[in-house]
């Protein structure tokens, strides 16, 4: 065990430089020489598979997951956006990786501060990530050209992101008022004085019960500080429940930067339970017969919660334009892409407002000739 948990280096046999993790040739290469070295996965893992960790266990004791990170590092938080980013002890930070900020403090780490499981190796690399970029950027003619230059200049990182994912099997009961809509031929008096038979909708509220089996698998929340949660959930999902998922190896996050966890393993199990109370309502809510329906009550019973901690890839574009500081944020596996848009005014006058003017005063003149 003592050599497992050993900081692990991968030393380029060629030069000696530190190999990092590329994701465009899945594998560990010298960025110095381009060697790519004899690495395979599952060389350092701890465990050939992915485990699912009790939850309430986890709760209870301090620190389930003694296992470190097994590099030697070094952590950051950011006084602007709190992000804390993990890093390889030898690289040095000169300002926070997620909005730019040059006031970066360190930090000491927590004790019991549980490490991921489990990492979803990046599968896209720098370049086919600026290439996606502009294409993206093409389809928005009012972004400013600053915003431009930041998706093809060197303002781009690559990012592990911490998340939670939760796992549960849940029975659940309801009861609820089931309406029935029908018709009743009703007589009235029509304003002529006659009696006419008029059709009217009527709701007949019956009660009804019943019940359901529900397994969650993998639900995930998100534990960073430093991604804007909208935009993260617009280049969510992040393939997490197949063989995507690997299990934690230091290699895979060779050269990468890691954020550390900000929202812990409790307030995410809360999240996480009203993210499930929220689902089952609604499985619930189609149970109930009838055509309309109230007063629904959902009783819940979980069983065998259990959480994994794992990292997930993004490319990350963060720069600043007036005041504000915007990101692009791109799925480093599926390449989805979601972003601010700062709108450029200027060219909104040019493109927008001055053609419309001069349409509005050339119309005014053939009007008066
Ligand atoms: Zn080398
Ligand atoms: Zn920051």
């Amino acid at each position: 065990m003592a050599e497992i948990t050993a900081l692990r280096k991968y030393p380029c046999p060629e030069c000696g430089g530190d190999a990092e993790w590329n994701a465009a040739k899945q594998a560990l290469v010298c960025p110095y020489c381009g060697t790519i070295l004899p690495w395979k996965s599952g060389e350092d893992t701890l465990g050939a598979t992915i485990r699912e960790t009790d939850l309430a266990e986890a709760l209870r004791s301090a620190g389930p997951e003694t296992r470190d990170w097994r590099f030697e590092k070094r952590e950051v938080k950011c006084q602007s956006c709190h992000a804390i980013t993990v890093f390889e002890a030898s690289r040095a930070a000169q300002s926070c990786e997620f909005c730019g900020s040059p006031s970066i403090v360190p930090v000491e780490t927590d004790r019991d501060a549980i490490t991921p499981s489990a990492v979803l190796p990046a599968r896209l690399s720098e370049p086919q990530v600026r290439d996606r970029l502009r294409q993206w950027y093409a389809s928005r003619i009012f972004a400013p050209n600053r915003f431009k230059k930041a998706a093809l200049t060197d303002t781009l990182h690559g990012l592990y992101l911490p998340y939670w994912t939760f796992d549960a099997h849940v029975h659940a009961t309801w009861t609820a008022m089931a309406g029935y809509v029908y018709v009743e031929n009703v007589q009235r008096r029509g304003s002529d004085g006659r009696i006419v038979t008029v059709a009217e909708r009527r709701v007949r509220w019956e009660p009804a019960a019943g019940e359901l089996e529900h397994f969650f698998d993998d639900d995930p929340v998100p534990g960073t500080m430093g991604i804007e949660l909208a935009l993260l959930r617009k280049v969510e999902p992040f393939p997490t429940r197949g063989d995507e998922l690997k299990p934690y190896e230091p290699a895979y996050v060779r050269g990468w930067v890691v954020e550390r966890y900000q929202l812990d393993l409790r307030k995410a199990a809360e999240m996480n339970l009203a993210q499930m109370e929220a689902a089952l309502r609604q499985l619930c809510a189609k149970q109930v017969p009838g055509d309309t329906q109230r007063d629904l009550q959902v009783q819940t019973q979980y069983q065998g919660r259990t959480f994994k901690h794992v990292l997930v890839p993004v490319w990350l574009v963060s720069y600043t334009y007036g005041p504000k500081n915007y990101q692009i944020v791109v799925n480093g596996y599926t390449g989805a892409i979601a972003g601010d848009r700062p709108i450029s005014y200027v060219k909104v006058f040019f493109y927008v407002v001055l053609p419309t003017l001069i349409i509005i005063v050339l119309l005014l003149l053939s009007q008066q000739s």
